[in-house]
């Protein structure tokens, strides 16, 4: 059986004060010890948010370069994450690819170094709208999921997240029904592509306007092993997210 996993995803969001009173909240709520619960932090606030939450729970940077240093203003190193006691990021989120124009090439390039440093990845995968009006769901997700497959040997640091873009931020959860068809589609794809064993261990979690009402019925899918939560990660209510399967 694989373990549930509960990630926060607070994009560019919160300050010292806000996160500080959110990490409280966290910290003093009861949380399954059945689920990893990784919080994925802005990366000026990766250390002070380490130092403050609880370390029964992870924290993730939400994006990484694909090489340890050199002249690239304005990036950060898995080396300068780990740095500050962080041992996941966030890797292929669909604002990297459609607001910052991020490619298949560039995620595989940045999931292997963010790997070989030891780091945890949280990898994202997703269609758009007009991609799931069109039909071609599983091509663009198989895809996605190629260019970050092929960059990857130890599986038991990855877990993949299926964020359709049309759910995120809208308020249109997938239904139960349409996550669990994509990740049993996902979970038989890396069956056949990478092995049996892989394809029976990788966590694939659900990400897109997943609230405290809609989470109980995805959680109890055989294929959704838990979440990536934006929005709603930035309240109280995370921690009945968190413990969505009882
Ligand atoms: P929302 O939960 O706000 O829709 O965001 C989902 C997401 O992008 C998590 O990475």
């Amino acid at each position: 059986t694989r373990k549930f996993f509960v990630g926060g995803n607070w994009k560019l969001n919160g300050d010292k004060k806000s996160l500080g009173e959110l990490i409280h909240t966290l910290n003093s709520g009861k949380i399954n010890a059945d689920t990893d619960v990784v919080c994925g932090a802005p990366t000026i606030y990766l250390d002070f948010v380490r130092s403050k939450l609880d370390s029964k729970m992870g924290v993730a940077a939400q994006n990484c370069y694909k090489v340890a240093k050199g002249a690239f203003t304005g990036e950060v190193s898995p080396a300068m994450i780990k740095d500050c006691g962080v041992s996941w990021v966030i890797l292929g989120h669909s604002e990297r690819r459609h607001v910052f124009g991020e490619s298949d090439e560039l995620i595989g390039q940045k999931v292997a170094h963010a790997l070989q440093e030891g780091l945890g990845v949280i990898a994202c995968i997703g269609e758009k709208l007009d991609e799931r009006e069109a039909g071609i769901t599983e091509k663009v997700v198989f895809e996605q999921t190629k260019a970050i497959a092929d960059n990857v040997k130890d599986w038991s640091k990855v877990v993949l997240a299926y964020e359709p873009v049309w759910a995120i931020g809208t308020g249109k959860t997938a239904s139960p029904q349409q996550a669990q068809e994509v990740h049993e589609k996902l979970r038989q794809w890396l069956k056949t592509h990478v092995s049996e064993e892989v394809g029976g261990a990788v966590r694939i979690i659900y990400g897109g306007s997943v609230t405290a009402a809609t989470c109980k019925e995805l959680a109890s899918k055989p294929d959704v092993d838990g979440f990536l939560v934006g929005g709603a990660s930035l309240k109280p209510e995370f921690i009945d997210i968190i413990n969505a399967r009882q």
